[in-house]
């Protein structure tokens, strides 16, 4: 797509697609292969093997990056994979500043596995930004953040913290999966790297599971591509292909995940067994001047404790939503309901989690894009 001014809506369903040339096929064809044939040794067509390079992957490794406001996309398997292939950019005596709300799955990759190559994690609240540089030493390569934060949602300043990080030579990467480029996009604000699980909203279907970076430095999409192609967590193409149609209504999906997680917000705060309700558009939430900077809307993801804080009347919440389904994962078009204390945060020792505010009877929605009457209702039964 030669015209990069086009607006998101437009870039969702445009970008990195082109009709394919042998057939004029409007939809980028599930490349199925793992070799490609070469005319004469070295003479080829841009493709070698399937893992270094596949039409389907390019595709949407270009609408991505478009999307993002960035210059280069890379995809991996997972979310996952793609975090870890972030962090493979380090060295043993490394060390990571990490913000200390985040998916849990990072965070056990980090303490699990990558403690154990030598490189130094420091888990810290980010929602003051300057927090950061108390933590900043001669080893320090590189902040982590995830915003908003996942399930406290606390949003922290992106370019606050990016800034810190250009006056310290440490790199800046952003988890924007919660957000989705709909609402956010952080290379604009100084981000180096964007990471996303696609398995969330930039999917939308709850039907992959697929991972994705996004970089505008040319140098550090040369390394990351290395990681990418060495270690070879790579999608397969008709998870791509997936994930490329999923994109095309990411602005229609999202418009009604915030409008739908207003009114639910909205409803449970107004409800007398709720305790605290965690959602980024409330004015009163302690960094909403902070979302309204640095974001375009406040997405479908909201959190919630019970007045009583018990675990037993949050488990009989989740058990008696119907529409909500019991799920881990977030960003379908299906509203979801965990807790994650004992879901996707189980491996953060409880100690740790309730020092976070991540108490035993908080309850995290993924709000979908259904009937809005119909999930309150469902919300109302069930919280009794
Ligand atoms: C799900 C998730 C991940 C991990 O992605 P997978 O696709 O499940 O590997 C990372 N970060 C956030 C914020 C997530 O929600």
């Amino acid at each position: 797509m030669a015209n990069k001014n086009y607006k998101l809506d437009t870039k969702l369903i445009h970008a990195g697609v082109s009709p394919d040339p042998t057939t004029g096929a409007i939809m980028t064809p599930i490349y199925q292969t793992s070799t490609y044939v070469q005319a004469a040794p070295g003479d080829h067509k841009g493709y070698e093997y399937a893992r270094t390079q596949n039409p389907t992957r390019d595709a949407l490794q270009a609408s991505l990056a478009a999307i993002e406001n960035g210059k280069y996309g890379l995809c991996f398997g997972s979310g996952m994979a793609a975090t870890d292939a972030v962090v493979k950019l380090l060295a043993p005596g490394d060390e990571v500043i990490v913000s200390n709300d985040l998916y849990g799955g990072t965070y056990r990759l980090m303490t699990k596995i990558f403690a154990n190559y030598g490189i130094k994690f420091h888990f810290i609240a980010m929602d003051n930004a300057d927090n950061i540089k108390g933590y900043i030493n001669a080893n320090t390569k590189m902040i982590w953040i995830e915003t908003p934060t996942n399930p406290l949602l606390n949003i922290i300043d992106i370019e606050a913290a990016a800034t810190i990080a250009h006056q310290h030579n440490l790199l800046l990467v952003c988890d924007n999966t919660f957000a989705s480029p709909y609402l956010q996009t952080p290379l604009d604000l100084g981000a180096d790297i964007v990471l996303h699980s696609a398995t969330k909203y930039l999917g939308g279907h709850s039907d992959v599971v697929h991972g994705a970076l996004v970089m505008n430095d040319a140098g550090l999409e040369e390394r990351l591509r290395f990681i990418q192609n060495s270690c070879g967590a790579v999608p397969g193409p008709h998870d791509c292909w997936l994930v490329l149609r999923g994109v095309k209504t990411l602005h229609v999906r999202m418009q009604r995940h915030c409008e739908n997680g207003k009114a639910i917000a909205h409803y449970l705060r107004s409800h007398p067994k709720v305790g605290k309700v965690l959602w980024v558009g409330f004015e009163d939430h302690p960094n909403h001047h902070i979302a309204v900077k640095q974001m375009r809307g406040f997405g479908g993801m909201i959190s919630f404790t019970l007045k009583s804080d018990s675990l037993d009347e949050a488990m009989e919440v989740l058990k008696k939503t119907e529409l909500f389904a019991l799920a881990e994962s977030l960003g379908g078009v299906e509203s979801l309901i965990g807790h994650p204390a004992t879901m996707t945060h189980a491996s953060i020792p409880r100690e740790q989690r309730i020092q976070n505010g991540l108490v035993d009877s908080l309850i995290r929605l993924s709000v979908g894009i259904e009937d809005v009457d119909d999930l309150i209702a469902d919300l109302a039964q069930a919280i009794g």
